[in-house]
């Protein structure tokens, strides 16, 4: 049992950042406004996420780590569903099965809360003590027993970016919860939360990108696009600055990063790669992702009508705007 255990936490759990967007995806199902993502040694040693959220009674705790034990509703099939829920109550027992599970959690109606240990998915602690409401998890020594797991992780560095990553695209696409990310006791974003896209951005890529913004309100074909561009001076190095957000939700999506490139060259032939924070709302039935849960792409049943509605939205908005 316990191998499978293992072999089954190592499909959904590969590294500190998918422990870390776990966490997040249900700190944000918890309904909280104010989340903070502490990291050491890139995740690998100390992973901390606390939110504000409604907290688990102690009842609850021992099974919420139980594998397919979700509290969710299960019969969904629009695109944040299936990317929320995806993995049922996997995901708490994945990663108490590759590492060391602290949580201190209070829920408002209650008087005390409770701190509940578990390591190796094996229960250490389930007793009541005060804390504020909410919830914290701590997550220790990843893969302490699963060293062939230990040895495919990057440098703490990577591993650290591939967490701060994933916390810039939560912070875009939750512009109305306040996001701290602390990496080695240092705080690297703090957003204010209050619910506009632009104090996200500003936060997360500084002034310099906020004021190069150019603003994208697009409809066509059932399709919203809105969110920004940048002038086209202010093109990046690399595509690291592209995000996409359908439905809500960050995605890969090669069909839009092309058309995001060709509305540019169309016009004026930069050499470098533009940088947006696109958000895209299209009727959840004419898309298909990808339910693996590392996996973050996602297939338009009309790659086409897709690429000309991004391509038209870019375009317009830099003729609209000043060069
Ligand atoms: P899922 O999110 O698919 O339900 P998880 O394994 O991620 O499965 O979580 C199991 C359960 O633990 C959730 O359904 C929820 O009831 C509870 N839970 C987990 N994290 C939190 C949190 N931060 N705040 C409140 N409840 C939580
Ligand atoms: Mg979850």
């Amino acid at each position: 049992k316990e191998v499978s255990e293992l072999i089954a936490a190592g499909e959904v759990i590969d590294r500190p950042a998918s422990i870390i967007k776990e966490l997040l995806e249900n700190a944000i199902d918890a309904g909280a406004n104010v989340i903070t993502v502490e990291i050491k040694n890139g995740g690998r040693t100390y992973i901390r996420v606390t939110d504000n959220g409604k907290g688990i009674s102690k009842e609850d705790l021992p099974t919420a780590f139980l594998r397919h034990a979700t509290s969710k509703i299960s019969v969904k099939n629009d695109l944040d569903s299936i990317m929320t829920l995806g993995f049922r109550g996997e995901a708490l027992a994945s990663i108490c099965a590759v590492s060391k599970v602290d949580v201190l959690t209070k829920r408002p109606e209650e008087d005390y809360g409770t701190h509940y240990v578990i390591e190796g998915a094996v229960e250490k602690t389930c007793e009541e003590c005060g804390c504020p409401d909410g919830t914290t998890f701590v997550v220790r020594d990843i893969f302490y027993n699963v060293p062939a797991r230990l040895k495919f992780l990057k440098k703490d560095v990577s591993e650290g970016n591939f967490a701060a990553d994933l916390v810039t695209k939560l912070t875009l696409s939750h512009p109305e919860i306040s996001f701290k990310f602390i990496r080695d006791n240092k705080v690297e974003i703090l957003t204010a939360g209050d619910g506009k896209i632009y104090s996200a951005v500003y936060s997360v890529y500084g002034r310099d990108f906020a004021n190069s913004m150019l603003e994208v309100d697009y409809t066509w074909q059932g399709m919203h696009i809105t969110g920004f561009t940048v002038k086209p001076l202010s093109a990046k190095p690399n595509r690291r600055f592209q995000n996409f957000f359908v439905n809500k939700r960050y995605v890969k999506s090669r069909a839009c990063a092309a058309a995001l490139e060709e509305a540019y060259r169309n016009l004026l032939m930069t050499g470098k790669f533009p940088a947006c924070v696109l958000y895209i709302d299209i009727p959840p039935n004419t898309i298909d992702v990808n339910v693996h849960p590392t996996k973050i792409e996602v297939r338009f049943s009309d790659e086409k009508l897709m690429h000309e509605a991004v391509f038209f939205a870019v375009k317009n908005s830099l003729m609209k705007n000043d060069r």
